[in-house]
């Protein structure tokens, strides 16, 4: 059996950052991917002379200061990106309609207006409403930190009474409730192929913030996005942790209570902290046996 500090399921982006910030605090850490590379749904893969980022067409938090830029800096790393063109980030056709997104949620609103003015007031509440649950979100974020709650922060509640209201809410929940047309619908809907799902179907709150942080920036890698992964892996890698491709964790063992190892291809591996699963949260409930159930 061996023994990492840390052991991480899957090698998608969550789980290759968690191994590169913990391999940069001097952890010893294991990374168990089951497809033949890294990277998850962000993987890329080579037809004839091209290669192909398997889903991302921009990300986000890019800039300086930014989410991508401190783990960038954290793990002493440097990525160029090119930014995208702020005229037209993302291009809607529908049937009845063709929309440039332009960068910039004010941008967006004005655009909206200047090409359905019919629906002002509609457009108005959407923008309104996503504004504000990003920021109650992101406030929310600051001033509770779910990993280490304390009872007066139960007095800070009621300032987020909005985003509490708004937890059970779909996208089409808003759309209904503030009169959006059919036609405008689709557009504003449009970026919301990362789900896969339809409006009724995806959380409010997670669209706001979706879309919100998409229209502060949209950047992609200037080297290709295999670049980015693989910097992440190699910063894993020089700093004495492993990642190890086509290995799928088969089981998680749990005794009283407690992850206690792993089986991965057939070998069985120990963490002598935590187990961090990047896999679909479904999957890594059914991969655990509990010895006492
Ligand atoms: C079509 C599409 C387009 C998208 N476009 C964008 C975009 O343009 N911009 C953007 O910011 N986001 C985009 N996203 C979202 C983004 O890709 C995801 O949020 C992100 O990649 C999720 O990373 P993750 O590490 O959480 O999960 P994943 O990438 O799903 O990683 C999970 C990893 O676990 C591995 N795994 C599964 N089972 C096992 C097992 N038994 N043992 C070992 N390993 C296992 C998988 O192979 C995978 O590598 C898009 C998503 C999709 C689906």
């Amino acid at each position: 059996m061996k023994v990492f500090d840390y052991i991480i399921l899957g090698a998608g982006l969550g789980g290759l950052a968690a191994a590169a910030c913990l391999t940069k605090q001097g952890k010893k850490v294991a990374v168990f991917e089951k497809h033949y590379l890294p990277g998850g749904c962000c993987h890329t893969f080579d037809y004839g002379e091209y290669s192909f980022c398997a889903d991302v067409h921009y990300i986000s938090q890019c800039g300086a200061g930014e989410a991508i830029d401190q783990f960038l800096n954290y793990i002493e790393r440097n990525i160029s990106f090119n930014s995208l063109n702020s005229d037209c980030i993302d291009r809607i056709i529908t049937p009845e309609v063709d929309f440039n997104i332009p960068l910039g949620w004010g941008h967006l609103r004005r655009r909206l207006l200047r090409d359905f003015p019919q629906e002002a007031q509609a457009i108005n509440l959407y923008c309104d409403e996503i504004e504000d649950l990003r920021q109650q979100v992101y406030e929310f974020g600051q001033d509770v930190n779910w990993y280490n709650r304390k009872w007066h922060d139960w007095l800070k509640l009621p300032k987020y009474l909005h985003l509490f209201s708004r937890r059970n809410w779909t996208l089409q929940d808003l759309y209904d409730h503030i009169g959006l047309s059919p036609k405008l619908q689709a557009v504003l809907a449009g970026q919301s192929g990362d789900y896969a799902l339809p409006p009724s179907e995806i959380a409010l709150v997670t669209h706001a913030c979706l879309v919100w942080g998409y229209s502060n920036g949209a950047y992609y890698p200037k080297y290709h996005f295999r670049h980015f992964v693989n910097t992440i892996v190699d910063s894993i890698i020089t700093g004495g942790g492993i990642v190890k491709l086509s290995t799928p964790v088969e089981h998680i063992q749990v005794d009283e209570g407690k992850v206690t190892s792993i089986i991965a291809d057939g070998k069985v591996y120990q963490a002598t902290y935590v187990y961090i699963s990047d896999l679909d949260p479904k999957l890594t409930l059914e991969l655990m046996h509990d010895s006492q159930a």
